[in-house]
This record gives structure tokens, sequence and C-alpha cells, in this order.
């Protein structure tokens, strides 16, 4: 049997368990997905004991992404964004990748929104914001970064090829973009906040909010009201787990399975 698993603090209300346990056992594979909540000091151990007991792969949340890109050898995408969320102990040594950026990307392909050549706002520069940026550049979109500290921002886009960053008060810049997306974490138990004034929002639009608690953000109800294509959070979630599992695996991911397990355990919470 495999045991693969999720190491963060808290890890008690993740989606992640339900989400690779149907996969396995959609795919007959013989597997376990189990959460781990080590203490901050004791990451470095808990990827390296994990390594000796034979766990096959990890999946690293906060607060331990930044902390685990240094335990690992990084592949180029995660070294940029400066954090990694899976680690494949199946090479000589762990290997890190962020699949929080193939979320975004492959959010949007799902949906049928080109990104190469189309212009892209990411607002918020955190984790999410950092994974959204690098990955819709190196799909060809131009990014614009705007963040309530702008200076994140300007940092950020600093190392992004061609992209531009800057306050909120840029985001007027989505009145010219094709796609945006929420990295920031407005939204996210409180369905009446948004980060996007509704004036800014247009029928040419893709909009994928990264906050899937609740599913229907405001932002989200605006956007479809705008005559804008929207997708949900739990789009990004599904589709990081889908990347996962492929990079753990070799396997196409059954994501069909995976995605009904998810959406049955956000509408139960
Ligand atoms: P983070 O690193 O803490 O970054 C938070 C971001 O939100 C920062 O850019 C911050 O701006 C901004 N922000 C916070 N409060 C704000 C406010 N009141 N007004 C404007 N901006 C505000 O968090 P994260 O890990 O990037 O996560 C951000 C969101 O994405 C969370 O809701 C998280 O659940 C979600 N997420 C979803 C997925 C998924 O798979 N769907 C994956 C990762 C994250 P400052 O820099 O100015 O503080």
């Amino acid at each position: 049997m495999q045991v693969y698993g999720l190491v963060g603090n808290p890890v008690g209300h993740s989606l992640s368990p339900p989400m690779h346990e149907a996969a396995y056992e959609e795919t007959g594979l013989d597997a376990r997905y189990v959460t781990f909540e080590p203490d901050r000091d004791d990451i470095a151990a808990a990827v390296e004991g994990a390594d000796a007991l034979g766990v096959s792969g990890l999946n690293v949340t906060i607060p331990f992404k930044q902390d685990v890109l240094e335990l690992v050898d990084p592949d180029p995408l995660a070294e940029r964004i400066g954090a990694v969320n899976t680690v494949d102990f199946g090479g000589e040594t762990p290997q890190g990748y962020n699949t929080d950026a193939a979320g975004v990307t492959r959010s949007f392909e799902r949906h049928g929104v080109g990104l190469d050549g189309n212009a892209a706002v990411v607002v918020g520069a955190g984790g999410a914001g950092r994974a959204a940026a690098f990955a819709l550049a190196d799909a060809g979109a131009s990014v614009h970064v705007a963040n309530r500290t702008a200076e994140t921002a300007v940092e950020l886009a600093g190392g992004v090829p061609g992209a531009t960053g800057g306050g909120l008060d840029t985001l007027d810049r989505i009145r010219e973009a094709d796609v945006l997306v929420n990295a920031t974490s407005v939204g996210m138990e409180s369905p009446d906040e948004t980060p996007v004034p509704a004036e800014y929002l247009h029928g040419d639009l893709a909009v994928l909010d990264a906050v899937y608690t609740p599913l229907e953000t405001r932002l989200l109800r605006e956007a479809a009201a705008a005559g804008a294509v929207t997708i949900d959070g739990a789009w990004m979630l599904l589709l990081q787990g889908v990347e996962a599992f492929e990079r753990w695996t070799g396997r196409d991911a059954p994501v069909d399975a995976m995605n009904a397990a998810l959406r049955s355990h956000l509408e139960s919470d």
C-alpha cells in the first residue's frame, strides 16, 4: 500500500483527503491519504521522516510551503514562485512542485478560456497570487498584479516576465483585461465582500476566484451579472490536486470522481 498525505498546521478541515481517496477508489490504486500536523520547528524532521518511512508523496500547506522549498529539489517553477505544495519522494531525492500554478491555468483551460496573448489581472500578491502570476505569464498572458500593499505587487511583478504591478487603485486595468484572478482572501467566509468594484467587470472577461468558501462569492455573482465566464475556487483546488496525483502516479487523474468528492464535501460543510 502507498501512503500519501498533507502536511500543514492546521490541516483539520482539509478537503484533500476525500478528493485523493476518491481518486484511489476510482483508479483501484492501493493507497491511503492522511494528514500530518507537525509543529513549525519540526518540518525538516517531518519531511525527512516521511521519506525514510517510504511515504510516496506529500502535499504541503500553510505555514510550510516556503520552508519545504529549502528541504527538497524544487522544479524551476516552484523555485520562481518561492513555494512548494507538492513533494514526490519517488526519485533519488525528494522533488518539489507548485501545483497551485497548474490549478490556475488548468481552471481556465477546462472552461475553454485561452491565456496565450491575453491580458490578465491578478488581485493579490501572497502565495496564491505568486502562483497565479507566474503560471499565467508562463501560459503566454501579459500579467498585471494589483495588491493592497502595492510594493508587494511591484516586487512580485519584477520577477514575472512582462508583468506590471501596483496598488488596488490600478484595478481599473480589469476594464481592458481578458482574465481576472482573485488571489486575495477577500470574500472568504464573508459573502458580502469583494476585492473588485463591480463597475470594472464586463462580458469579455473570465474570472477565477481562488476563494472556495463560499463557492459563490460576491465577486463571482457580480461577474456573472456582467456576463463574464465565472470559475469558482473549487476548480483551482481540484486541479492542483489533479496535477499532484498525476505527478505522483504518472497516470491521468479521474477528474470527475475527484470533483464529485470535493464538491460533496464542500456542500456538506
Ligand atoms: P496570503 O499569502 O496570506 O495572501 C493574502 C493576500 O490577500 C495578500 O495579497 C493580501 O494583501 C490580500 N488581502 C488580505 N486581506 C485583504 C483585504 N482586506 N483587502 C485587500 N487585500 C487583502 O494568502 P494565500 O495563501 O495567497 O491565499 C489567498 C486566498 O486564496 C485564500 O482565500 C485562500 O483560501 C485561497 N487559495 C485558494 C486555493 C485554491 O486551490 N482554490 C489555493 C491557494 C489559496 P497584502 O499583501 O496587502 O496583505
